[in-house]
């Protein structure tokens, strides 16, 4: 691994050479490659993964490309996972990218998802996010929850069994139907955030809680919510999802 490429980040003192080595051999799994998901992919990108797997059977359409920026009017009609693929290995080709043409379901999540060190939330809807909730809890492996609407954006970095999980919380999320209103920059900004709280538990720091960020206001709130013992999913094992 060329470190040079690294020089001001590895000069961060919570990260420094061991997170970036670190993180070098980690495989993170982003579940959509939308809004969300195309800007985490990116950033995730440039900052140093071992490997990056995508997962979408979209195409690039014109109503996209205001809140991403890796994808361009040529994109359009393209699958979004073949681009991404593309684009981001040009940006850093030490990470091992892999565009994956499918839309996930509960028959292919597991399969999916095996040999991920985390996986991340590109979705937008609350179907697939319980789906990859009850996978995460079932097999024990990270996620972190994200989502947008209007001008609020939210994060949850979630442990198994150790932090609370999407259905301990859920009764806080709404499911928002229709065409989701979404101010262009805020897709960017919550995945950065998302994607901190992913460096951090790749690095094994302590996570941030329920992150709320309201980008017309600019405010920001982190909610420490705890586990609800009665939680049909990570207290009862419940997968009623999957
Ligand atoms: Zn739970």
């Amino acid at each position: 691994m060329d470190l040079e490429r690294y020089q001001r980040q590895i000069l961060v003192k919570e990260f420094g050479k061991h997170g970036q080595k670190l993180l070098s051999k980690r495989h993170v799994v982003i579940i959509g490659g939308g809004g969300l998901g195309s800007n985490s992919s990116e950033i995730l990108a440039r900052l140093g993964l071992g490997r990056i797997d995508v997962v979408d059977d979209d195409t690039v359409e014109l109503t996209n490309i205001h809140r991403t920026s890796i994808f361009n009017e040529e994109d359009i009609g393209s699958f979004k996972c073949q681009v991404l693929e593309e684009k981001l290995q040009k940006i850093n080709s030490e990470v091992k990218i892999k565009g994956i043409q499918k839309r996930v379901t509960k028959e292919n999540i597991e399969s999916i998802v095996k040999n991920a060190d985390i996986i991340l939330d590109g979705t937008d809807n609350m179907q697939t996010r319980f789906l990859i909730n009850d996978v995460s809890i079932k097999n024990g492996s990270p996620w972190i929850y994200a989502g947008v609407y209007s001008t609020v954006g939210m994060v949850m970095g979630i442990l198994p069994k150790q932090t609370p999980c999407l259905k301990c919380i859920s009764q806080s999320i709404p499911e928002k139907t229709g065409v989701i209103p979404v101010l262009g920059n805020l897709p960017l900004t919550t995945a950065s955030i998302e994607c901190t709280e992913a460096i951090k538990l790749l690095l094994g720091k302590s996570l941030s809680g329920l992150i709320i960020y309201d980008i017309w206001k600019q405010q920001f709130e982190q909610i420490n919510i705890k586990r609800n013992p009665g939680c049909s999913c990570c207290g009862n094992e419940i997968f009623e999802f999957l």
